[in-house]
């Protein structure tokens, strides 16, 4: 280990209890809860393996009149919930870490869909996360309630085995929306002056510490600065963390509130690694207790920094964790190089909150240890790995399958690029305005493929079928990728732009701007965009910082809406404008001809523009004529030898990055199942009872004998 990351690995007590080291993976949402108990239990598990001094849950309901959906909580209303959380907790301790669980209600927030339950608030004031959402005022008997059900849960949490129990106080949930008056106007003992506001928080944290005696450590989380109106600011927040600092074992502190998530889960496009400690690192100015903050930190020379200032006391991750399970164990052993950073990219935000699975574009294991029983670190020897193997193509799925291969012990495997560096469509992705950090995807599959003596990797050759057939491989596995569509087809027409053709200067393709270097004949350019993501708005940004007129013509309501999903839409389209990129929105193009494009907008009414070019973002087109020529011909793969062909990535479909590296990771893991082409079943974790539940108990109160229809 470096000497200098020695401090990272000092043990800190919290309470009544001591982390081993000063990783702690902070609370994140996961899509399992106490839903999917084994995939929980299986995930967290990895981390505590990995060195992680405590993993924790994500929020955990206390009570039906919080119940999150449809987005998948842990919700811990009864004891099936502690029964289903248990499993983490033994995981967890099976490998010496300590458990948390975030013990959350979300007051006036709750739409409560499903428990079609009221929302409680402090006050009624409509919800800024769901505007349509208007809580009730709570009473004196609903605060005392809530109360009651913290205590409760916090029993049951005790019981199952938690180490770690919290208060859960941001992203403006309940003692948020108590403690700021933002949402609290009451005029009774609950509300006024900072001590009122503070009084439901500090009397449950009060309450919870007094139930769980000295078997429990009690953390609360508090975004100390909202970075807008709902919450408080870090003087509030310091007077706070004042007051109530006798009732806490550790304060895991935060940024924004859960409208402007997005401010705290900080997308790399626009927060770089630290960005939060503006405002959290502040509160060592109130508090001796331990801290804990987060700020997308991967760098170990700058949590050694951040402990040795005394700013914080442990490193919190959730996106780290998530990207590299086993960064505190890598760290230990000087292995910092192969840390697999954490892009910033929330396609784990959109996973969980858009998909209801936890996914990960850097790392294809997270959210797969229990259901495919992948483990990030750990890999078999494959019964065919006597075979060669050729990976046509280094883009995010070939370089991704390679890399496994050679970790599942295949003797020889060559990885064959035509371009003369790896990355495929990352190597002009990475360079757009914002998206360096992107770039992490080639950084570690390149630092991998260099440590793994049997994966070779040959740039600069472009390989046609006979060179396939000639390579001496007995598998070959095709990762020629895609590329953007040059006739405009896209969603809504099916059907190319007439005039359309990338080979006329004023129409352009993302590669021939990003790659090529091609530009329109003007200044003036629309950047077409049908898909909706970041392609767009990054070839948009790239024509502006150059100085051209820019017009973001989209199909879609929002420019890019696939990054609302990743919390990164609101920021980008503010990013645009501030570089004076002027959007047109529910628009689609039909005709292109030199100074112009039409089309109609969302009435049928007819659009135009008067442009010098335009780049086409419309779809993608899968490259698999190498494929294609190859499978057409058994006889002669046969006679050369060639056992199989696959193919991974976007050269089947073009999917998003994280599921063509996912692509060419299952491949590897299954490259020796009886048809590897296809995925083998995965573990849905359903519960189908051999007797209706509800029927069974209702005949069991009823006294009848037979079920019946
Ligand atoms: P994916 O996302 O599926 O990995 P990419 O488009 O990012 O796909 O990468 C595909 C890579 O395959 C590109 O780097 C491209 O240069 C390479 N490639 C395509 N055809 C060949 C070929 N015939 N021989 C070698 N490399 C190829």
């Amino acid at each position: 280990m470096d000497p200098n990351h020695q401090i990272l690995f000092e043990p800190v007590r919290i309470g009544p209890k001591t982390l081993r080291n000063r990783f702690y993976q902070v609370p994140h949402c996961s899509g399992f809860g106490t839903e999917k108990p084994w995939t929980q239990a299986a995930h967290r598990g990895v981390k505590a393996e990995g060195g992680w001094a405590a993993v924790c849950t994500e929020y955990a309901p206390i009570s039906p009149d919080s119940d999150e959906a449809p987005l998948i909580a842990a919700r811990f209303w009864d004891d099936d919930d502690a029964r289903a959380l248990r499993l983490m907790t033994e995981k967890t301790h099976e490998h010496g870490a300590l458990a948390g669980i975030e013990l959350h209600h979300s007051g006036g927030h709750a739409a409560n869909t499903q428990t079609r339950m009221p929302g409680l608030g402090p006050s009624q004031l409509a919800s800024d996360l769901e505007p349509h959402v208007v809580p009730k005022t709570m009473e004196l008997t609903d605060i005392r309630r809530v109360q009651d059900d913290w205590v409760a849960a916090a029993l049951r949490a005790r019981g199952c085995g938690f180490d770690i129990v919290y208060v859960y106080g941001a992203h403006s949930y309940l003692p948020m929306q108590f403690l700021s008056s933002f949402y609290n106007k009451r005029t009774d003992a609950y509300g006024g002056s900072l001590e009122h506001r503070a009084r439901f928080w500090m009397e449950t944290l009060e309450r919870v510490r007094e139930a769980v005696g000295d078997e429990c450590a009690v953390v609360t989380r508090i975004a100390v600065d909202a970075l807008g109106p709902a919450g408080i600011h870090v003087e509030e927040a310091l007077a706070f963390v004042k007051l109530a600092d006798g009732l806490v074992d550790l304060w895991d502190v935060n940024v924004g509130s859960i409208a402007l998530w997005s401010k705290d889960s900080g997308t790399s496009r626009y927060f770089a690694e630290g960005y939060q400690l503006e405002w959290t690192g502040r509160i060592r100015e109130a508090t001796a207790k331990p801290i804990v903050g987060v700020a997308r930190l991967t760098d170990p020379d700058l949590m050694a920094s951040i402990v040795r200032s005394g700013t914080f006391d442990l490193i919190g991750g959730a996106r780290p964790s998530i990207a590299d399970p086993f960064l505190p164990q890598k760290i230990a052993e000087g292995r910092t190089d192969e840390i697999r950073e954490c892009t910033g990219s929330n396609v784990c935000i959109m996973k969980v909150d858009g998909h209801g699975h936890l996914g990960c574009i850097q790392n294809p294991t997270a959210g797969e240890e229990h259901r495919r029983g992948w483990h990030p670190e750990r890999f078999t020897r494959a019964a065919n790995a006597d075979r060669a193997v050729l990976v046509v193509g280094a883009g995010p799925a070939g370089m991704e399958c390679a890399v496994t291969l050679g970790k599942r012990g295949f003797e020889m495997v060559h990885l064959v690029e035509a371009e003369p560096a790896i990355g495929g469509r990352m190597r002009w992705v990475r360079r757009l305005p914002t998206l360096g950090d992107w770039g992490r995807i080639v950084d570690w599959r390149r630092i991998q493929l260099d440590k793994l003596p049997n994966v070779a990797v040959v740039t600069g050759s472009r390989l046609t079928a006979d060179a396939v057939r000639d390579y001496g491989a007995q598998i070959v596995v095709v990762a020629t990728g895609s590329h953007w569509s040059g006739d405009g087809v896209q969603a809504y027409t099916h059907e190319p732009i007439a005039g359309a053709d990338p080979s006329l200067p004023h129409v352009l393709t993302p590669e021939q701007v990003a790659v090529e270097g091609k530009r329109p004949p003007g200044s003036r350019v629309a950047v077409y965009d049908a898909e909706g993501y970041y392609v767009a708005p990054g070839i948009a940004e790239l024509l502006a910082d150059e100085g051209s007129e820019v017009h973001l013509v989209t199909t879609f309501d929002v420019v890019s809406p696939i990054s609302d999903l990743t919390l990164e839409g609101p920021l980008l389209r503010q990013h645009l404008h501030e570089r004076g990129v002027i959007a047109h929105r529910g628009v689609t193009i039909e005709h292109i001809e030199p100074g112009a494009v039409s089309g109609a907008d969302e009435f049928e009414e007819p659009f135009s523009l008067e442009v010098d070019g335009v780049v086409l973002v419309t779809q993608q087109v899968s490259d698999e004529a190498l494929y294609r020529e190859l499978v057409r011909d058994p006889a002669a793969l046969e006679a050369a030898g060639i056992e199989a062909v696959y193919r991974i990535g976007d050269c089947v479909a073009p999917r998003m990055i994280s599921e063509a590296i996912f692509d060419g990771h299952r491949l590897a893991r299954e490259i020796d199942s009886p048809d590897p082409a296809h995925p083998l079943p995965y573990d849905r974790e359903r519960r189908i009872p051999d007797v209706d539940p509800v029927i069974a108990r209702r005949t069991a109160s009823d006294g009848s004998s037979s079920v019946s229809g």
